[in-house]
């Protein structure tokens, strides 16, 4: 059985039915015997399923964030911000796949004869998913699959799994047929058991050491594989900047959802011109951010999602202060029912530290010095993660040098923690391979197959 507990309260919800390797096997034959005649409807008419489910979200909008906060824990009013978000993203494939996928003649001679490219589903794709962002992360995968032709075996996190079986109640009442879309419950075990079933394509989020492992378990069998993966992504503030300005914006891109987004800054450098301002104003902002009950209006951090991870950051602090780190704030679990840990902020970091190697994915940041751009941009660099990174500057060129020489997937100047459904979402090295969101993103569900015509046939 799975559990379902509120990291708010610590108390269990729910128990729900883990799949077994006996239903994983049903469910995948299900998928695999009604995959082709979903991918021979026009794809106008799965386009048409994206844009119901879009307008059954928005519609029940208030239900589903309620869910999602009391099964993850992030404030009731982000659960709606990422509901709400919702619309672009759904709105950007629904808009985009048919183009995406239409045939392309690449020749055509005087003769007749033509070469054109035309785009078939892989099949069933599994979608093993995280639970920071639920239907984010979740719908750049199942979405762009459906609406290519493929079947889906989608395993929500176990930390988010009544939001993954709303959403399957949603696309089932928008006209996705059971049959090609199957959610399947349970935690790693389960999605180590959904990888040795018949699949054409797994398509994951989470940590990198289980990206790796999935990536090892599929491997002989030369199957896509796509991975969005963990971060380290810093953020280098100029000494061109209201120091007091980009630290609250500093201090938002690293704190929302009490830091657990992938593309959570992780790690600040500051301008050695305007260190000491920028960094009392950014523990003066996390300071006075309201901790508590996610569903209590005003509560910026809530509790952490999953228990456990409240030990990895005590780790990550204890080691930073007893390499000479200077605690600002926090620093500590909060006593009393449910996972909270302190916002917390570490001055005086070096790259000895754990809290500036170790992905985090918490409420927990540490501060550096830089001398000028190059120290900054060697220790952003310095790394195995490549999600993105962040410069704040009024100079747009000085942000384009900065940013041209950082080894990551996405760049941001004067922003943060941010995500475009019309650009690709990838990661480089241990942040991941492939991409998600953008024409890309819907390609990655679809296979290429070149077609040579010839009219002239001996006859
Ligand atoms: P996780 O790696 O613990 O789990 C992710 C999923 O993998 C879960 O559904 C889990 O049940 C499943 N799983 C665990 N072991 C497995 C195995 N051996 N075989 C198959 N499936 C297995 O990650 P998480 O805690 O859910 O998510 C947090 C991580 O995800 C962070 O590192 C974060 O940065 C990353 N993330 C990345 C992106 C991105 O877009 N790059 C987005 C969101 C989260």
């Amino acid at each position: 059985m799975l559990q379902i507990i509120n990291p708010a309260t610590g108390r269990p919800m729910e128990e729900l039915d883990e799949d077994t390797p006996e239903t994983l096997r049903r469910k995948a034959e299900m998928a695999r015997r009604h995959q082709p005649a979903w991918a021979e409807r026009p794809v106008a008419e799965r386009v048409e399923c994206g844009r119901r489910f879009g307008e059954l979200l928005a519609a029940e909008k208030d239900g589903l964030a309620a869910t999602l906060t009391s099964e993850m824990g992030k404030p009731l009013q982000q659960s709606i911000n990422e509901l709400n978000a919702m619309a672009a993203r759904i709105g950007f494939f629904v808009d985009n796949t048919e183009a995406a996928v239409r045939d392309e003649v690449v020749q055509r001679g005087d003769d007749g004869a033509e070469e054109r490219i035309r785009w078939e589903p892989l099949g069933v794709v599994a979608n093993i998913s995280a639970w920071n962002y639920p239907y984010f992360v979740g719908s750049n995968v199942f979405l762009p699959a459906l609406l290519t032709g493929n079947a889906v075996l989608y395993k929500p996190s176990e930390f988010a799994t009544l939001t993954g079986l709303a959403i399957a109640d949603l696309l089932y009442r928008a006209g996705v047929p059971r049959e090609v879309f199957a959610t399947v419950v349970g935690g790693g075990p389960v999605g180590a058991a959904l990888l040795e079933q018949k699949i054409d394509g797994v398509f994951f989020t989470g940590s990198y050491g289980t990206g790796r492992k999935i990536a090892e378990a599929v491997a002989g069998r030369l199957i896509r594989v796509q991975l969005e993966l963990g971060g380290k992504d810093p953020a280098y503030i100029c000494d061109d900047v209201d120091p007091v300005g980009a630290a609250a914006a500093a201090a938002e891109g690293a704190f929302y959802n009490a830091g657990q987004s992938c593309c959570a800054v992780e790690r600040v450098y500051v301008h050695r011109a305007i260190v000491r301002e920028f960094t009392d104003a950014f523990a003066d902002a996390v300071r006075g951010y309201r901790v508590g009950d996610p569903m209590e209006e005003g509560t910026f951090v809530g509790p952490l999602a999953r228990k456990q991870q409240i030990a990895v950051l005590q780790e990550q602090v204890d080691d930073a202060v007893r390499r000479g780190a200077t605690l600002l704030c926090g620093g500590k679990p909060i006593d009393g029912d449910g996972y909270y840990y302190q916002p917390t902020v570490l001055a005086n970091v070096t790259h000895e530290m754990k809290i500036m190697r170790d992905e985090s994915f918490g409420p927990v940041i540490g501060i550096m010095e830089a001398g000028d751009d190059d120290e900054a941009v060697r220790l952003m660099n310095d790394t195995e993660y490549g999600l993105t990174a962040a410069v704040y500057t009024p100079d747009r060129e000085r942000a384009e040098r900065v940013l041209k020489r950082l080894d990551a997937g996405t760049v941001y100047w004067n922003c943060c923690d941010r995500v475009s459904p019309r650009m690709p979402w990838t990661g480089r090295r241990h942040s991941g391979i492939g991409s998600t969101l953008g024409t890309i993103g819907i390609r990655a569900f679809v296979q290429p197959k070149s077609w040579h015509f010839n009219p002239a046939c001996p006859v």
